[in-house]
């Protein structure tokens, strides 16, 4: 009963943590003939995060940007186990894995370990609160698919509540007044969302209410984005400044109350701005059964940002060196972004593949060692294993390649930073806006996806996004 695990005794275990960017690019394209493969995580499917923010404001429905983990499995040459469950505990000494069913739905058995002889660790990151007081009480995220669905509720119940009869007109203003934190990227796209959603829908379902909406990007840095040119910068600051978008740069946010957020500027003062949301995008932090796991090799995991690793994503001072880590959860020089994620999970494919053939030439030559024949002729086979050994010894460290940045700013314009030539391309507009939705569109996993995702754009375009939402 239960999840059948893939078991073949004279095959290693591959436990792979995560569905998110990472373990899916590994996953597809991992041979699983290699290895009993089981892949644990609370859920089962990916999430294309960078849409996450139009499925926020209802431009993409939710299950156009996930694609159930199975659809990636199922068609694997060898069958590969989904557990829909959260990894609470590795343990790097006894090569296990506990892990617990975390759903609202629990079976009489939610909670057991899996040994392991690879683990690939691509767990992510959480959203980093600072532990300011009120983050997680009063703000909105926008990590996970839920959180975009209960920021639209969130959006929608405080124009509503706008619309009740004798609401005064300052705290018409109060409920209407959304703030955004943080001038990332996810900040910068999110607001750039809320406002089509406003100019192209809202104007007209509530013409009396639209003009109260204001949008505020609260950002610590002196400007926001500063992964890209200055010149992008400064053309979202234009853009937004056109949008009626405000960017509040060198502020901070110090505190989320139910009705208002605590700001400090420029100048050090701290004031009181009622609102109506917050939507919190401050950047990432470690899971605690990341931080846990580094604690139990604390010399050679002393990053703060993340789990260490060498140039094969070997997380560093484990002693079997058999824990491989990628994506948000490991410090490397490169930024948390799919991109890298991606690229590391295609290269671990490769890097396990290799691992399987010396695993094999091993047992191969362990068998010939144990053979009780002796002659030329086992000398000689065993040499040429030992060959061939040596051949496949030689991994290839990573290397990433980067593609470029592209970021939606709003009002059909976006931005991108492209390698190019031996410079850098720096381009923002109408154009690139559709750059932008070309070079997502084919960079989903699915035919299914594909679709699902360009037939919302033209729903949206033709009949405009949803105002009522029951989730
Ligand atoms: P994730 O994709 O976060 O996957 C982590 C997985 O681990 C998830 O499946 C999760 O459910 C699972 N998990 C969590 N806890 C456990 C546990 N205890 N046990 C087992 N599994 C667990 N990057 C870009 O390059 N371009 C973009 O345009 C872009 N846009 C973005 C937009 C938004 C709104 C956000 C939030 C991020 C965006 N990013 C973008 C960043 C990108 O999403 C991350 O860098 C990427 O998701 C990292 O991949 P990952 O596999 O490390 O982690
Ligand atoms: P981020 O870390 O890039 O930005 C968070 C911002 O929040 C920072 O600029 C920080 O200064 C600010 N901040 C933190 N605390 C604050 C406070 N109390 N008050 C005010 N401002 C505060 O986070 P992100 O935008 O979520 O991006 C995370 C990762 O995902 C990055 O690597 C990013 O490149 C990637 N990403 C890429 C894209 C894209 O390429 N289009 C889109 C989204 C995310």
């Amino acid at each position: 009963p239960g999840e059948q695990l893939p078991h073949d005794p004279t095959k290693k275990t591959l436990v792979v943590l995560g569905s998110g960017w990472g373990a899916t690019s590994f996953l597809s394209k991992l041979d699983t003939t290699d290895y009993n493969v089981v892949v644990i995580s609370p859920r089962n499917y990916f999430l294309f995060t960078p849409l996450l923010p139009s499925v926020a404001v209802g431009t993409l429905g939710p299950r156009s940007i996930l694609q159930p983990t199975r659809y990636v499995t199922r068609h694997k040459a060898r069958s590969v186990a989904v557990i829909e469950a959260a990894a609470t505990e590795v343990d790097p000494e006894n090569q296990t894995v506990t892990f617990s069913d975390t759903s609202e739905v629990q079976g009489a058995v939610s909670n057991t370990s899996i040994k392991y002889d690879y683990l690939v660790y691509a767990i992510g990151a959480e959203t980093q609160t600072f532990n300011i007081p009120g983050v997680k009480e009063h703000a909105c995220f926008m990590k996970e698919l839920d959180d975009a669905e209960r920021m639209q509720r969130r959006f929608m119940d405080c124009l509503e509540s706008a619309a009740f009869p004798g609401q005064s007109e300052e705290e018409v203003d109060r409920l209407l007044h959304m703030v955004v934190v943080g001038g990332g990227p996810t900040g910068i796209e999110l607001s750039g969302e809320i406002h089509d959603f406003l100019e192209e829908d809202l104007r007209s379902w509530y013409p009396e209410l639209s003009q109260h909406i204001k949008i505020s990007l609260v950002e610590a840095l002196p400007s926001v984005l500063p992964m890209f040119s200055k010149k992008l910068i400064d053309y979202t600051e234009s853009t937004f400044k056109e949008a009626k978008i405000d960017i509040l740069t060198k502020t901070m946010v110090k505190e989320i109350k139910e009705k208002s957020v605590v700001l400090q500027g420029p100048d050090g003062v701290k004031r009181e701005v009622p609102c109506g949301m917050v939507v919190w995008a401050a950047g990432n932090t470690l899971r605690k059964i990341t931080r846990d796991l580094m604690a139990k090799f604390p010399e050679a995991q002393n990053n703060r940002r993340g789990i260490v690793v060498d140039e094969h994503m070997r997380m560093a001072g484990v002693p079997a060196n058999n824990i491989f880590a990628l994506g948000d959860c490991t410090a490397t020089s490169y930024a948390p972004t799919a991109q890298v994620a991606t690229q590391q999970g295609h290269y671990l494919a490769r890097i396990l593949r290799q691992i399987a053939k010396q695993d094999k030439i091993k047992e191969d030559i362990r068998a010939l060692e144990q053979d009780s024949t002796e002659g030329v002729e086992v000398e000689i086979k065993k040499k040429a294993l030992e060959k061939q050994l040596e051949k496949v010894s030689k991994l290839k460290p990573f290397e990433y390649s980067h593609q470029g940045s592209l970021a939606y700013i709003g009002s059909e314009k976006a931005i991108a930073d492209l390698p190019f030539l031996s410079g850098n391309l720096a381009t923002g507009g109408v154009a690139t806006f559709l750059f932008w939705r070309s070079a997502y569109l084919s960079n989903l996993f699915s035919l299914r996806n594909r679709t699902l995702v360009a037939s919302d754009w033209l729903k949206t375009k033709i009949f405009g996004r949803y105002v009522s939402f029951v989730l």
